[in-house]
């Protein structure tokens, strides 16, 4: 499996990491202490440097290989987003971006709906996307939806809590964006009536009713989103209102399609956080005097010495199933399985290696004097949103098993 990009691409990925270096790095600790604040002008800066890549992404990004050409744009993301996740994990979420609102119109809109909500984005017009699947009485378990959508002429009538939506503030009241709401037809029919519905901003009785005081990721916001009676055009439902039998690209699985190439997202942001408090760490050694020794033998190695090298190993191990992942995607295979493992592996291990890093480096790992301590906060969420890591273990064991998911849940 050939990993190499194309130059356009290592151009790109240059500047996210310089980006990262530049314009994260240095207000990161700030937007962690300041939850609700909105670096304004750092998403200005961001969004003029990015144009350029949301302009050519839309065309599609390829390179050459043999005499033919290959997208490269999954694993592109991916590489750039390690790099930004390095910076900051939290601003990376808030730079103006279609999000995962946008990869489920990505995924499943039809080329008007496309045009509709990504045309201007791609057009050189900041805003952001959001998709809303949790509500207050579940998360994992998707087949709850109770957010009802009910037919009346010309429009949908929304009606529920959506709770947890990523960027829903910045979507709804901040740009002309747009919030993807799963709600059910028929709550009888179960997964078969759930479908997902595009709310633009200015919907009214489309409003953030709180916003959440979070462990980790606080760059990024994160909201409850009130649907009373939001009315939104009849064509903003993305697939067909049809209740649909399983294994239809119109219905459930369909929707469900949009974490193939978000979940390898996912798990390269926290192999950008875990990446960078493992240098951290070295650097905070080499100041002891400590360094790491590849060349000597097993038998000749410190305990800390192997704690680095495992660690190491294991976040390359991470990225390398990330990058199947998104090359698997990029070639148009289907990925769901390496999509889950990757968010699974990259889960275990960034979690277990920022947790490690704070715990190498002694009291100074848990001051604040470093970022070591906001990194483990950062990683946590790798193992909890798009699926935790119960649920991907639990899709790579059926798909691996051939079980449905009533057999196996
Ligand atoms: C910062 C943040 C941002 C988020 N952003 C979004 C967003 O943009 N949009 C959105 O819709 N949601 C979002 N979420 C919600 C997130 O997707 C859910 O928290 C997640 O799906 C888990 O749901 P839950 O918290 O209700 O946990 P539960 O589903 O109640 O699970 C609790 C625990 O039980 C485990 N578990 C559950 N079912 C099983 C099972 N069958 N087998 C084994 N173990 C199981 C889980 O793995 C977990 O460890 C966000 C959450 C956070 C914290």
């Amino acid at each position: 499996m050939d990993f190499s990009l194309s130059k356009a691409a290592q151009g790109r990925i240059a500047m996210a990491r310089m980006a990262a270096e530049m314009l994260m790095r240095p207000i990161s600790r700030q937007y962690d202490e300041d939850e609700h604040t909105d670096p304004w002008d750092f998403f200005n800066t961001m969004w003029e440097a990015s144009k350029a890549n949301a302009e050519s992404t839309s065309l599609g990004g390829s390179k050459k290989s043999g005499d033919k050409k290959v997208s490269e744009n999954t694993l592109l993301a991916c590489v750039q987003i390690e790099e930004l996740a390095w910076g900051d994990a939290g601003l990376y979420l808030s730079i103006p971006n279609p999000g995962l609102g946008g990869a489920a119109v990505q995924a499943v809109g039809t080329p008007e709906q496309k045009q509709r909500f990504l045309g201007s984005f791609y057009a050189g017009k900041p805003k952001w996307g959001a998709m809303a699947i949790t509500e207050p009485h579940f998360g994992s378990d998707s087949k709850q939806v109770a957010t009802t959508a009910v037919r009346e002429g010309d429009e949908w009538v929304l009606n529920g809590t959506k709770i947890f939506c990523t960027a829903g503030h910045r979507a709804l009241d901040e740009s002309d964006g747009f919030v993807v709401v799963w709600a059910t037809l028929d709550r009888s029919k179960g997964r078969a009536a759930i479908k997902s519905f595009i709310v633009p901003a200015g919907t009214p009785g489309a409003t953030v009713s709180r916003l959440e005081d979070k462990m980790g990721i606080r760059a990024s916001d994160t909201v409850t989103i009130t649907l009373d009676n939001a009315r939104i055009p009849a064509d903003n439902i993305l697939g067909t209102a049809e209740i649909v039998e399983k294994g239809s690209s119109a219905g459930f699985g369909g929707v469900m399609a949009t974490f193939d190439s978000t979940r390898p997202i996912v798990a390269a942001s926290g192999i950008g956080v875990a990446r960078a408090a493992l240098e951290v760490l070295k650097e905070a050694l080499a100041e002891q005097g400590i360094t790491i020794r590849y060349e000597v033998g097993a038998h000749e190695q410190t305990v800390l010495e192997r704690e680095v090298m495992n660690m190491e190993a294991q976040l390359q191990a991470a990225r390398l199933l990330t990058w199947k992942a998104c090359n698997m995607m990029d070639r148009g295979q289907r990925n769901s399985r390496e999509a889950s493992m990757a968010k699974a592996k990259a889960g275990t291990v960034v979690t277990r290696v920022t947790q490690k890093c704070v715990e190498l480096a002694g009291p100074l790992g848990y001051s604040r004097k470093l970022m070591l301590e906001k990194w483990m906060r950062d990683a946590k969420i790798t193992d909890i949103y798009e699926g935790t890591q119960q649920i991907n273990q639990l899709i790579i064991a059926r798909s691996i098993l051939g079980y449905s998911s009533a057999e196996l849940n």
